[in-house]
């Protein structure tokens, strides 16, 4: 696997969290940070990580609340950190739909381990994404419109794919630049619009009144087939 994934760290303890991200960041993933609950769950739902390690002990919202409030909208698998005297959360947190948990102290490259591991279980690859008479193949790179292939640029692909894994929600400019050019692009939010003309232009029937690719006036765009 060429790609290892994004994983963000909830944890209000700065130094496990440099550690976790450290080691992280070794094994090849790239990694997001949030040092409480809230920017935590935010991060969750906005930044489209493909796994969350969530320690337990957070101040203001704690990381049972965290996990629950995540699971309302996202099955993005979660990873808890907790300590020996948290066994009642830990409990409350499975059931809540936790994947898995360390307990602290922990290993770091047993965490790595226990997250590698969950992603293997819980991220069976989706190949292929097919709404409104547009087909996507996301290993094979191809896009298909009533069947007739398209070509996509790198950035239409990926806008696209973005749009389609979320049928009917809206991604703002900054979540879709944030998921297409990384996390790290600072970019002018117009770029958004520009790329998104452009694959207009490839995949609606009538560029100028789209179909699929709703604009949500001052807020972001919306696949809506
Ligand atoms: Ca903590």
């Amino acid at each position: 696997m060429a790609r290892q994934g994004t994983v963000l760290i909830v944890e209000d303890e700065e130094a496990i969290r440099e550690l976790v991200a450290f080691h992280l960041e070794t094994a090849g993933f790239r990694v997001q940070q949030a040092a409480d609950g809230e920017e935590g769950l935010r991060l969750a739902l906005e930044a489209s990580p493909d796994l969350v390690v969530l320690d337990l002990m957070l101040p203001g919202l704690d990381g049972v609340s965290v996990l629950r409030a995540l699971r309302r909208q996202s099955r993005v698998p979660v990873v808890m950190l907790t300590a020996r005297t948290e066994e009642a959360d830990r409990v409350r947190g499975l059931e809540l739909g936790a994947d898995d948990y360390v307990g602290k102290p922990f290993s770091p490259r047993e965490l790595v381990a226990r997250i590698r591991a969950v992603l293997r279980r819980t991220d069976p690859p989706t190949e292929r994404l097919a709404a409104g008479g547009v087909e996507i193949d996301i290993s094979a790179h191809r896009c298909f419109v009533e069947g007739l292939e398209r070509e996509l640029t790198l950035t239409e692909f990926g806008l696209l794919q973005a749009l389609m894994e979320r049928p009917g929600q809206v991604l703002t400019r900054e979540m879709l630049l944030e998921r297409v050019w990384g996390y790290d692009y600072y970019g002018d939010a117009r770029t958004v619009d520009v790329h998104v003309r452009h694959l207009r232009e490839k995949v609606e029937v009538e560029p100028s009144h789209p179909r699929l690719i709703e604009t949500v006036r001052g807020v972001g765009y919306r696949f809506a087939p």
